[in-house]
């Protein structure tokens, strides 16, 4: 596990673990430079699910702005059609 705040892989402790809403959340503390930092630990199910739900999202969030966009665009376009030299 790299350490977030020195970028070190010599190790950490794990000082305090929880086991909260199906993942366990670890605090752990660098053996290089003694900064703490969290972790949290899922089973593969549910990382799969918590993957495939902020991926949905995400696409659910680009189609959106596209079709914003798109709406806007149009309307854009058809009052500044008429435009004489
Ligand atoms: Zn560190």
């Amino acid at each position: 596990m790299k350490c977030p705040h020195c970028g070190s892989r010599k190790g950490s402790d794990v000082i305090d673990s929880r086991n909260n809403t199906g993942a366990i959340r670890r605090r752990r503390k660098c053996h290089s430079c003694g900064e703490r930092w969290g972790t949290y630990e899922y089973s593969d199910e549910d990382l799969k699910a918590l993957l495939e739900q902020c991926m949905t999202n995400a696409l659910e969030k680009s189609l959106n702005a596209h079709r914003f966009e798109r709406r806007n665009g149009k309307e854009d376009n058809g009052s500044k059609a008429v435009n004489g030299p």
